[in-house]
């Protein structure tokens, strides 16, 4: 899969889910519109029988008073006798006696002509004792029927609070006051909002994955170029070696001779040795390569390196400077391994150098409390932010396009880093684009093991 098809694959899966998002956004709001109105028109509903039930009870509460009047030759004005506390509290005001009974019989009696049919709770309040007589439930039993129940329920304190004679009626059943179903109305989008995040979670993931499995496809990919490259140029060489001994007669030309079979044997040799590094180097995995250590002292090998490249730099031109100023140098380490680790980050130096401008390659060292620092310095083509995060990734190298103009398997850092962390170190790079770069390791003193 190669890069637009991967955009194109993103791009496709987004026009998708927006369009499930849309399609979703629209029957969401239809649903929630239409539901708005059959709520809206429910209430209505309710409210006109609020008002109805309001009337009847009103209406009864209005008679029961007035046949309490007549049995006490009550002759007083009864206007503003029953009040409404709430949608489901009212309370009647009257003088003289009341029997529980006559009271409980009248409302039954009134409830019913007026078709009222809920389960109520009177309450009697004797203002002289400043006591609730009687606080109790009827339950409607159907078929037009009252029944008295012992069932006592606590009423609201502001029942009875005046300083004349009261009765309350209170119906549990009845919602004091219309519920605002609109308020629920949120829960669909929260909903929406979640499945969106949860997809986009999904999609971002997958992305990921796919950006990652095509890195590691372009990887092993550069990997088998590259190995067919190195492979490629020694066998030839033998290839036309051993044609060249096969059809001449050398049996007079010993020199000849020699020289083939030096070059096979070496091109062979090279081959090897070629393959043996790659598939160490492969198959290393953290802590998995056994470490001889041995006291060492890493300026002698910095000075070494130096000597070495310094040659190398006479012929493609350049400078090498060394800049030692660690005062303990000596460490207790893998001397095969951490020359290794120094010659692989100066050969790289050289590797990745700019064609146009000289090479200029500084070594330097120092101490902090407990560690010996080294920084390899070059000016090299540098390294992109973007790639620096994967530089130290077994097979990675910064990809160049198609072709590779340095040869490499991106194994060079990946056994830098297990080294140098197998002996309890970092490493670090900062490097700019075009400018060069600096490796930076930084070894323990003290690490005898
Ligand atoms: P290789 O050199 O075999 O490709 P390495 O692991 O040594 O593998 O390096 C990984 C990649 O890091 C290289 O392909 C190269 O692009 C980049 N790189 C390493 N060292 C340098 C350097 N000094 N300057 C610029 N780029 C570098």
């Amino acid at each position: 899969m190669n890069r637009k098809s991967i955009f194109i694959a993103i791009f496709l899966g987004l026009i998708c889910l927006f369009s499930i998002l849309l399609i979703q956004y629209i029957w969401i709001k239809k649903a929630l519109s239409s539901q708005h109105t059959e709520i809206q028109l429910q209430m209505r509903k309710d409210s006109l029988n609020a008002i109805e039930f309001q009337q009847k009870v009103q209406g009864a509460l209005r008679e029961t008073s007035i046949k309490i009047a007549l049995l006490n030759n009550d002759v007083s004005d009864r206007y503003g006798t029953v009040r409404r506390v709430q949608n489901n509290l009212f309370y009647v005001e009257f003088q003289g006696d009341l029997q529980k009974d006559f009271l409980i019989n009248t409302l039954t009696r009134e409830f019913d002509r007026m078709s009222v049919t809920n389960d109520f709770v009177v309450g009697l309040y004797n203002c002289y004792k400043n006591d609730v007589q009687y606080s109790h439930l009827i339950k409607f039993t159907g078929d037009r029927l009252f029944e008295k129940t012992n069932i006592s329920i606590a009423h609201p304190s502001f029942y009875f609070t005046n300083e004349s004679h009261y009765f309350a009626i209170y119906f549990p059943t009845v919602i004091p006051k219309n519920v605002d179903l609109s308020e629920d109305l949120g829960s669909p989008w929260v909903f929406l909002v979640m499945v969106c995040l949860l997809i986009l979670v999904y999609l971002t993931y997958s992305i990921l994955i796919i950006i990652r499995q095509k890195k590691l496809a372009d990887i092993k990919t550069d990997f088998i170029n590259n190995m067919t490259h190195e492979l490629k140029t020694p066998i030839a060489t033998i290839k036309l070696s051993s044609t060249a001994l096969l059809s001449n007669d050398f049996s007079d030309d010993n020199d000849r001779l020699q020289r083939y079979a030096s070059i096979i044997y070496s091109e062979n040799k090279r081959l090897e040795e070629q393959v043996e590094r790659v598939l160490t180097i492969a198959k290393m995995d953290k802590q998995s390569t056994p470490l001889k250590k041995a006291i060492v002292d890493i300026h002698d090998f910095i000075e070494e390196a130096h000597e070495t490249f310094e040659m190398n730099l006479e012929e493609i031109g350049g400078s090498f400077q060394l800049s030692m100023k660690a005062k303990s140098h000596v460490l207790y380490v893998d001397s095969v391994h951490i020359k290794n680790v120094i010659f692989n980050l100066l050969d790289n130096a050289i590797k990745y150098r700019r064609e146009d401008v000289p090479i200029q390659l500084v070594v330097a060292t120092e101490n902090d409390k407990k560690n010996l620092i080294i920084h390899i310095t070059d000016n090299g083509v540098g390294i992109d932010k973007s790639d620096v995060k994967y530089i130290f990734d077994k097979f990675y190298r910064v990809p160049k396009g198609d072709v590779h103009d340095v040869k490499g398997f991106g194994l060079g850092l990946y056994y830098v880093k297990n080294i140098i962390e197998q002996h309890g170190g970092t490493i670090q790079i900062k490097s700019e684009k075009g400018k060069g770069s600096t490796f930076t390791i930084t070894l323990p003193l003290k690490r005898i093991e």
